[in-house]
């Protein structure tokens, strides 16, 4: 089985216009997954909660399924937040997705993405950041890829040196991650849109330092020009740090698939 692409948006999130059927143009035979976006807000954020249309979804892809041989699964990209825990295992309960991304977005008082250095010293962003993803993989157990690990500091200029005050809880983070077979993601859209590869490349030893052997890559896609973005790159980086292989979840549950080589990459 080859490798491809885990983490993707359309339509079915309200951040991308994108439909199914122009990855599964792009996806040359291989599966297609989608990860949609399910966020719940505070009162205080005034925000409407993002709740993907899982009907809708199912039944689209029911129907594309039948054209594109049987190759598309579905996904959900859940924003964990400790307050709507209920409400996010009420909303994936009895629902047959494949994969379950977790991903830290905001502290119910604003996003994440939106604060740089100018707003939030680094310091206490690392803080209040790893604290919450900590919280994540302890309560949200069930997930099955830690999406995007450097989501809060997109905005920041950080250097590995930066980030090592990090490091306690960042080992917490994924040993209790390693404990419930979450994966830790490369997601290119971080590494080459935002800056963060050599992030990357630390956080990949030090998961492997704990034990961790699941990981993904994935791009992120909002629009099907981004699938499979600087995929070649981030091969090449899981080899350099001795990762041979690769997981693909499907039923929620891992399987391993060899790295690709560069040569087979588009
Ligand atoms: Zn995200
Ligand atoms: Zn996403």
């Amino acid at each position: 089985m080859h490798y491809y692409d885990q983490h993707m948006h359309t339509y079915f999130s309200p951040d991308s216009t994108e439909t199914l059927e122009r990855y599964l143009e792009q996806s040359a035979g291989k599966t297609v997954i989608t990860t949609e976006h399910l966020d719940f807000f505070s009162k205080e954020q005034e925000t409407a909660d993002v709740l993907p249309d899982f009907d809708a979804y199912s039944e689209k892809i029911a129907q594309l399924n039948q054209l594109y041989d049987q190759r598309i699964l579905k996904g959900i990209e859940v924003g964990f937040t400790y307050p709507d825990k209920e409400k996010i295992q009420d909303f994936l309960s009895g629902k047959d997705y494949d994969l379950i991304l977790m991903s830290i977005h905001h502290n119910g008082r604003h996003g994440f993405m939106l604060l740089g250095n100018d707003d939030v010293p680094l310091e206490n962003q690392l803080e209040e950041y790893y604290s919450l993803m900590l919280q994540g993989v302890r309560e949200f157990t069930n997930a099955n890829v830690l999406a995007h690990f450097d989501y809060g500091l997109r905005s920041y200029e950080v250097s590995v040196e930066e980030l090592k005050a990090a490091e306690p809880k960042l080992l917490q983070i994924f040993e209790t991650a390693v404990q419930h077979d979450i994966a830790f993601e490369l997601n290119t859209r971080s590494m080459y849109r935002f800056g963060n590869a050599h992030l990357y490349e630390y956080a990949i030893d030090l998961y492997r330092s704990v034990g961790g052997t699941l990981f993904t890559v994935s791009s992120d896609a909002h629009v099907v020009e981004d699938y499979e973005l600087g995929f070649k790159d981030a091969f090449e980086m899981l080899k350099k740090h001795g990762v041979e292989q690769l997981a693909v979840f499907k039923n929620q549950q891992p399987s391993f698939v060899e790295l690709p080589q560069s040569a087979n990459v588009q």
